[in-house]
């Protein structure tokens, strides 16, 4: 049976947040304090991601004294530029930057800046869509982005907008090649931290290896869940998880493959249930899968492109 990546893959994954600030912009902690929380809750690896913007002189952390054996940090930041649809400045999380990354000019429009970052080799995410009230025509102009920013626990807990599946689910029906991530935007004035982030496949915890990996899709996302295998053959799906009550299928349309029960650690499933045999030209080209613990925490796939997945059967 043929395994899916990051599953399949050497190495092991690496548990990580992407989005966090310290008061070098708006969080309440010196940088020590929040890289300290997040290595002591048991975090592989840490981003922050300071507000890129003149009113804290442009920040972009410098945790490289952080890194060690058995932590360590990407360089990075929150950028923001003129405007989104609602008329407000953009949030693009970029992952890997460079330290002397110039800022943005007053005419450089968000799309522009992303654009300018990716080229500088970042990971660029679309940070809380729900929160900016993002719309579709948002998702398509910012097209240097590689992943939307599914789940953003600070959005979540302090306002209840922390999803942001309804724009990646719209852009990936129109065929845009994107990933998904969930994050914690913590900036510890609420109980914002430790709520989601990534599980990054990586053989060794650098950060250069850790962002190929994102960059290519080589992770999950999670708030608790994990994801240990998975396997497609034929028309059949095969996981196996940390103790769940729900997994779900989904694809194009509103057609789902699920099961429910208590504490499942293993599920084969008929993916032929979404409507139409995976292996048929008119079904779904992509795939993704959730699954849903026993408190209701969640953990998330990057979506399966079909052709992806055939090339390698
Ligand atoms: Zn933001
Ligand atoms: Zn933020």
């Amino acid at each position: 049976m043929p395994d899916i990546a990051p599953f399949s893959l050497k190495g092991r994954f690496w548990r990580g947040n992407l989005h966090t600030h310290s008061n070098l912009s708006d969080g309440a902690l010196p940088l020590d304090g929040v890289i300290g929380a997040y290595r002591e809750a048991g975090y592989d690896f840490l981003q922050m991601s300071e507000h890129f913007i003149a009113r804290y002189r442009w920040p972009i952390a410098d945790t490289r004294k952080y890194r060690s054996n058995s932590f360590t940090t990407l360089i990075g930041a929150e950028l923001h530029a003129p405007a989104t649809g609602v008329g407000e400045l953009w949030h693009i999380l970029a992952a890997g930057l460079p330290l002397d990354f110039s800022p943005p000019s007053a005419e450089e429009t968000g799309p522009e800046l992303a654009k300018r970052a990716a080229e500088a080799g970042a990971f660029v995410g679309i940070a809380h869509p729900a929160w900016s009230q993002l719309s579709i025509e948002d998702g398509h102009a910012l097209a240097a982005a590689d992943a939307v920013e599914v789940y953003n626990h600070g959005c979540f807990v302090e306002v209840d907008r922390g999803d942001g599946w309804y724009l990646l689910d719209q852009l990936l029906r129109e065929g845009k090649r994107l990933n998904a991530f969930a994050a914690d935007d913590a900036h510890f004035k609420s109980d914002d931290a430790f709520g989601g982030w990534v599980h990054v496949k990586s053989e060794a915890l650098e950060p250069e290896s850790l962002l190929a990996a994102l960059k290519a899709g080589h992770y999950y996302s999670s708030q608790g869940p994990q994801i240990h295998e998975m396997a497609i053959s034929g028309d059949e799906l095969w996981i196996a998880c940390t103790p769940v009550n729900a997994i779900a299928v989904m694809g194009h349309n509103s057609r789902t493959a699920h099961r429910h029960g208590r504490s499942i650690t293993e599920a084969r499933i008929n993916l032929a249930d979404l409507g139409k045999s995976w292996t048929e030209v008119k079904q779904s080209p992509w795939l993704r899968i959730a699954i849903i613990d026993g408190v209701g925490k969640r953990a998330w796939t990057n979506p399966l492109w079909r052709d992806q997945v055939r090339n390698k059967q």
